[in-house]
């Protein structure tokens, strides 16, 4: 299905409820050229590569977009410094190029530069002459795989820092501990409302974009894969997508997938290693740059975000529980030990407001540790029609994305063009320049103070005129979520009506970062906010309650995983709390 040139791209990339009826219509109706399973930034990188070169695609997400791996991260667009020390210069070199792109041409508004220090350990002379060389040798190197020169590397190049200059940066850096530092820049996204956004852009392509549905069983046809049987989870109906081509992009999830053709050579497996990350107030550490500090087996990043900081992250073997992974108080321990060694007054457990757990998706086979597993993605088609993606990383997501879809180009036939996702701008992105140099005069037009705009802009882009109607439409629309004051009414109404919220928990946790960022982890947001999503979604009283039940429910139970020991115990206080996706839906033929 091609967009209606009549109408506009934002319109045809609004997920709203009613294009989710039209889009699982389709999904029944029409046999694809590419059938993506999962809504991560891989899979739907890959429908809007897909989209973007003329195919039919549609993508089924079993929970929520970006439900998985890619709302938890470290939220860094980067090349990763620390792999320069691996000798992997040719991931770090592809990545870099990716980080330059996604923050000048392809998501200005959603992929920003970011200080970070790297500080030099106080020593004997000749030990700290030696870190500062070597240190400074590794960050020219990483600015100078970016390129050094050309608009297109989109940081700011580094600079060396003497012990004054980064106190004055870094106030809570400890003083007898660090010398100096070295200042470099990466990108920092929302990795949750970078994915949402993509998901749009494929869908204002054309795509069918399907969350809350999940892929139960693969359709075969001799030794050839041709479709999916699907799960709404909404209703519990079941129901055959018919596709050319399946391409899996379901992350820590693949082994299933794999299993669901019972390939005996399923050509990539793939395990999970926990990363856990702190939420604390920007005022429980004095800094204006985030920090990356060695630990024994990998790094920590300490990172502002907006009014908070991120400090993270473990990493350890996890096979328990992948929807949920939890953390235990032995994880939330280990950081704040780390961090509170390098910071003069230190982050308390009573400081932190949210904590989160994610899923890397490494790929096996390798005996080294998981810290040291490959980044690397592949690419593999254990079954004729059924290709599956995974490891790699956030920033590289587009690569990846473009080589799936060879792959399955490969099989639709010749005639179908190049990936070119490196010349389109994501929803939001054109035109935000301007509108950014111009936001007190947006913000006079609309009567909002500028800080609204500029919270807009930086989460929305362009988009933000559609917010503007709204709160022009509906004067309390402005007003600020309760408990929440960050974020506006507008927003959580917008998550249901355009960007494929379809529950409570997807609009705290992922649209907005409530979840995270208040104390109350969203709780005294969630009557308010099931308020607001009701006029969208029809919700009568009944499942109101539920839902807000649902997500106290999902709160009280990630707190009482993080007062357990261990993986196993904190595992099993996370499953008390039931899913709201299929909590209702009685499975059925469709
Ligand atoms: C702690 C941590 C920090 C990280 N930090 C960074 C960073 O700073 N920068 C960076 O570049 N990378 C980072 N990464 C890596 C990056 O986050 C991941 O590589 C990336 O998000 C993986 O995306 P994905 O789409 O492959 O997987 P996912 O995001 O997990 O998506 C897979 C999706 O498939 C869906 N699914 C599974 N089974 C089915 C089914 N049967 N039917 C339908 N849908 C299904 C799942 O619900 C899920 O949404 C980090 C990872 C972790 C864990």
């Amino acid at each position: 299905m091609r967009r209606d040139p009549a109408v506009s791209r934002f319109e045809a990339g609004r997920l709203s409820p009613s294009r989710r009826d039209a889009d699982l219509s389709r999904l029944r109706l029409e046999r694809f050229d590419v059938l993506v399973i999962g809504g991560g930034v891989t899979g739907v990188g890959a429908a809007l590569d897909a989209a973007s070169r003329g195919l039919s695609v549609a993508l089924v997400e079993a929970a929520d977009l970006a439900a998985g791996t890619s709302s938890r991260s470290s939220k860094l667009i980067h090349g990763g410094l620390r792999y320069l020390e691996q000798l992997e210069f040719g991931l770090v070199h592809e990545a870099l190029r990716e980080r330059g792109l996604l923050a000048t041409r392809l998501a200005p508004h959603l992929v920003r530069p970011l200080p970070i220090l790297v500080p030099l350990e106080a020593s004997v002379p000749p030990v700290r002459l030696w870190n500062r060389l070597y240190f400074g040798a590794g960050v020219a190197l990483y600015d100078a795989f970016a390129g050094l020169v050309g608009g297109d590397r989109g940081m700011p190049p580094h600079r060396h820092l003497s012990r004054t200059g980064t106190r004055r940066l870094f106030p809570s850096l400890r003083e007898d501990l660090v010398t100096g530092a070295i200042r470099y820049y990466d990108g920092q996204v929302d990795d949750a409302r970078y994915v949402a956004t993509m998901a749009r852009t494929a869908a204002s392509l054309g795509a069918a974009v399907v969350p809350s549905a999940r892929v139960v069983g693969l359709v075969r046809d001799a030794r050839e894969v041709t479709g999916a049987v699907v799960r709404d989870q909404e209703t519990g109906v079941q129901f055959t997508v018919a596709a050319r081509t399946v391409v899996a992009a379901t992350g820590v999830w693949s082994n299933e997938i794999s299993a669901l053709v019972g390939a005996k050579r399923p050509g990539l497996r793939v395990r999970a290693s926990k990363g856990v990350h702190l939420v604390v107030p920007r005022s429980a550490i004095t800094g204006d740059a985030g920090l990356i500090l060695r630990t024994q087996s990998s790094v920590l990043f300490v990172l502002p975000w907006g009014g908070h900081w991120i400090i993270g992250t473990t990493d350890t073997d996890w096979t328990l529980d992948r929807a949920h992974p939890a953390a235990s108080s032995r994880d939330i321990t280990y950081l704040l030990e780390q961090v509170n060694h390098w910071l003069d007054r230190p982050v308390s457990p009573a400081d932190i407001e949210g904590v989160y757990a994610g899923l890397r998706p490494l790929l096996s086979g390798e005996d080294e540790e998981t810290s040291k597993l490959s980044r690397e993605h592949a690419v593999v088609e254990p079954m004729l029609g059924l290709m599956l993606v995974a490891g790699g990383k956030y920033t590289t997501y587009r690569v990846m994305a473009a080589d799936v879809i060879d792959r399955a180009a490969r099989r639709l036939g010749p005639g179908i063009p190049r990936s070119h996702t490196d010349q389109l701008p994501l929803l939001g992105a054109d035109g935000y320049q301007p509108m950014w140099t111009n936001r007190a005069d947006l913000a006079r037009r609309h009567g909002v103070p500028v800080g609204v705009v500029e919270h807009l802009l930086e989460r929305y882009g362009t988009l933000t005129l559609e917010l503007l109607d709204l709160v022009a439409s509906r004067p309390y629309l402005g007003r600020p979520v309760d408990g929440a004051p960050e974020y506006l009414g507008a927003e959580i109404v917008y998550a249901a009506s355009h960007e494929g919220a379809l529950h409570l928990e997807d609009a705290l946790t992922r649209r907005t970062r409530i979840s995270i960022e208040t104390d109350h982890r969203g709780a005294e947001s969630a009557r308010h906010a099931a308020e607001l999503m009701s006029s969208v979604l029809g919700w009568d009283k009944v499942t109101r309650d539920r839902e807000v039940e649902h997500y106290l429910a999902r709160v009280a139970a990630e707190r009482e995983s993080q007062r357990m020991p261990d993986d196993l115990t904190a595992d099993a206080a996370r499953l008390g709390a039931p899913e709201v996706r299929g909590a209702t839906a009685a499975p059925s033929p469709g």
